[in-house]
């Protein structure tokens, strides 16, 4: 195990007081691991029970371009670990009643375990965007966004939910540093449904002592230099500042951010919440972005994925 505190304060050797650099927790790396972990167990699988599969339903309504850029490295990813995907687009005309009945006929079909629902749905139609994520049935909720998983999930229930999959992939870093997260002080910044109240309740049954931090929060540098843990999904550009980030700490960073950047072919590049030179120079580890949080999100469908057929099998009294 490598220990926090081998990895705080100054280099070991260095001159002139110079800090030392951060261990960059590679999201790339750790997601190509979690990857090929789940392409052997479905290859297993595949051996095992004659052909079996697991299999996922992306359902999209509309066409946003980045919408079809997320489903299109979802599809990637299956494809490469061998999870039967299927991409379902309903026109953006399509009306809530039209979407709850592809739900429904994916809940129905005991072939498919897994079902997201991409959002921001792109309908001209009004469509109850709580009432969607609801619909989808609790054991194919990969994305872990309904009622049932996130409830599961805030009373401790880790083994029978599916959490959400940027939380998720978060935990799989903090893994990989090997620092424990028992009895450690975290800091999360967001409390939204997708990305910090979940990331909360996970660092919270990990046996962390948990501060959530929001946009009202009074004293947020304060808070934030209590964390021996940080994780940061805000979605404001570089408002974690380095000489709030208290030495050593593991500092994850979810955001995805657009600036302008004439010397980019696309005219911008993107960063993360955090300020990663000046925070590089206190923490023990810290994630980059992009490279970080980002690869993570799809490995972890692709965990839930999986972990759904497993379920499925165990069910089946197959495994
Ligand atoms: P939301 O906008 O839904 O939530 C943002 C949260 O940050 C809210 O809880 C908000 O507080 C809080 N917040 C906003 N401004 C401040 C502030 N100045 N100080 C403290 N807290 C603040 O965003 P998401 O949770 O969906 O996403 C967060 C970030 O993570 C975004 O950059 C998003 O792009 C990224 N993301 C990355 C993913 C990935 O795969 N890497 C996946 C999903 C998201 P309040 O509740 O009070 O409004």
């Amino acid at each position: 195990m490598i220990s926090l505190v081998a990895h705080s304060f100054w280099a070991p050797g260095c001159q002139g007081g110079r800090r030392s650099m951060a261990t960059i927790i590679s999201g790339i790396k750790t997601s190509k691991l979690v990857r090929e972990r789940l392409k052997m167990e479905v290859d297993k699988m595949e051996s095992h029970f004659s052909g079996f599969r697991p299999s996922l339903v992306v359902l999209q309504v509309g066409d946003r371009d980045d919408s079809n850029l997320y489903i299109s490295s979802k599809l990637k990813a299956a494809a490469e670990i061998g999870i039967d995907a299927k991409h379902v687009r309903l026109p953006r005309t399509a009306t809530q009643d039209e979407l709850l009945q592809s739900i429904m006929s994916v809940n129905e079909n005991p072939s498919v375990h897994g079902l997201i629902v991409q959002l921001p749905l792109d309908s001209v139609s009004p469509i109850n965007t709580e009432l969607i994520t609801n619909a989808v049935s609790p054991e194919k909720d990969v994305d872990g966004l309904s009622c049932i998983n996130a409830g599961k999930l805030s009373r401790g229930d880790l083994n029978s939910c599916f959490i959400p999959c940027t939380p998720s992939g978060c935990m799989e870093l903090i893994r990989q540093t090997g620092v424990s997260v028992e009895g450690k002080h975290a800091v999360v910044i967001g409390r939204s449904k997708i990305v910090g109240a979940p990331m909360h309740d996970l660092l919270l049954w990990h046996h962390a002592t948990v501060t959530s931090c929001h946009s009202k929060t009074a004293d947020l540098p304060e808070q934030v230099g209590r964390a021996d843990i940080l994780v940061v999904g805000a979605g404001r550009a570089e408002m974690v500042r380095g000489e709030w980030v208290k030495q050593g700490a593991v500092v994850i960073d979810c955001g995805i951010n657009y600036i302008p950047d004439a010397t980019k072919k696309s005219s911008k590049r993107v960063i993360g919440d955090v300020h990663y030179t000046s925070a590089n120079q206190r923490a023990g580890f810290i994630t980059p972005v992009p490279g970080g949080v980002g690869p993570m999100t799809v490995a972890m469908l692709m965990e839930n994925t999986v972990q759904s057929a497993r379920r499925f099998l165990l069910k089946m009294n197959l495994s």
